[in-house]
């Protein structure tokens, strides 16, 4: 007989998910009702004002995609590229390289901007790229890049497509609650998040918001959106105006509970006080990790607080000492991924997992660890 399965006690201080708070845990328990319960409608309609206010915007096509980050960008590329387009994507880490795969599996012609990874995406570079492809209609970057700790300028990168007519999509699955990222301020046209990062949900959430020009070209496309699930003239149907919904999909109804509940927290701490509480804790962390010799791989000026790329020393292995921190501390580090795998730690610092106990924890893991 297999038994019921209670998973281990976990500090999570890497790339996501990061640690849930107790109380999105009690939320998600709750008695689970019909998804078009009166009294859910009523939740999912304060859900939007929520997640409005995460994204700083007033975009009424702001809703959570039911299903992971990766069908938030899913989403935002489905709708928005139409067959032949030119779409310019930078890559500078893993997760750009996944927007290429977007733009190519729906029939966009991808014009490539890349940089090294561990280093921002280049606005000389993306403004070259307009110069020579005037006709693209698309600019796609992560603003967050997870698998190396970089944050890029979303300002100038959003400034420079409406300089040449281009809508932006933008990655914000690392960044939202955790970093500044205005929507309406810096005229990002369609974004895309997750709630395993910063809003420390559970995963399984992808909160996404179109604006204005987003939605008109959706509303103007010539071809058939591929994807039914994703269709977001279909989408709005159930999510669309207020209070009244039509069934498209059973809706994760405990998973939106807990979202609520992660949003309801950050509105109570404020958004400024959460990026000031990430780079708080960040700043404790790099002076502990600095002061046993370790380094970072990003500059400075472009270090996301709440992920920390650090470079593993000379002669340690670095599998080793993850394992050694998961099986004596219950403590969990990334590893690095792709053209980073084996050369650096990825330490998060995210949401719920971003406090003064996690940091004096992992410093002393991890000094015990290496000696
Ligand atoms: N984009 C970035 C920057 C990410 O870090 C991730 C996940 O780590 C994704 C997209 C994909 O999100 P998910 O794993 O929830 O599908």
């Amino acid at each position: 007989m297999i038994k019921s399965f209670h998973p281990p006690q976990r500090i999570l201080m890497g790339p996501g998910p990061s640690d849930v708070s107790p109380r999105v845990l009690e939320a998600m328990a709750r008695p689970t009702i019909g998804h078009l319960d009166p009294a859910f409608v009523g939740m999912m309609d304060e859900l939007k004002v929520l997640l409005k206010a995460a994204f700083r915007t007033e975009n009424e096509l702001t809703m959570p995609v039911s299903a992971p980050g990766s069908a938030g960008m899913e989403a935002c590329f489905v709708n928005l590229v139409e067959p032949g387009e030119k779409v310019i994507v930078c890559q500078n880490g893993v997760f750009g390289g996944r927007m290429k795969e977007n733009v190519e599996r729906f029939g966009g012609e991808c014009v490539l901007v890349s940089d090294e990874w561990g280093t921002p995406v280049s606005v000389d570079k993306v403004k070259a790229a307009f110069e020579a492809h005037p006709d693209a209609k698309i600019l796609a970057f992560v603003h967050a890049e997870t698998s190396t700790g970089v944050r890029s300028d979303a300002q100038a990168l959003c400034k420079l497509a409406q300089q040449y007519g281009a809508l932006t999509i933008v990655d914000a699955v690392t960044s939202l609650g955790g970093t500044e990222l205005e929507v309406d301020a810096w005229g990002i046209d369609a974004i895309y998040s997750g709630t395993q990062k910063c809003l420390s949900c559970p995963p399984g959430i992808s909160p996404v918001s179109f604006g204005p020009k987003a939605v008109a070209k959706v509303q103007a496309r010539e071809s058939r959106v591929p994807s039914w699930f994703l269709d977001k003239k279909l989408v709005m149907g159930y999510w669309g105006g207020e209070g009244k919904r039509a069934y498209h999909h059973t809706a994760p109804v405990n998973s939106l509970y807990a979202l609520h509940e992660a949003l309801v927290m950050l509105q109570e701490e404020g958004l400024e006080n959460a990026h000031k509480r990430h780079d708080h804790h960040h700043q404790a962390l790099k002076a502990g990790l600095e002061a046993m010799g370790i380094q970072f791989l990003v500059e400075e000026a472009y270090r996301l607080p709440q992920l920390n790329t650090v470079i593993v020393p000379e002669g340690v292995d670095e599998a080793a000492v993850r394992s050694a921190l998961l099986n004596n501390y219950g403590l969990e580090i990334g590893a690095g991924l792709g053209a980073l795998a084996g050369k650096v730690w990825r330490i998060g610092l995210m949401g719920a997992a971003c406090n003064r106990r996690n940091v004096t924890l992992c410093l002393s893991a991890l000094e015990s660890t290496l000696v």
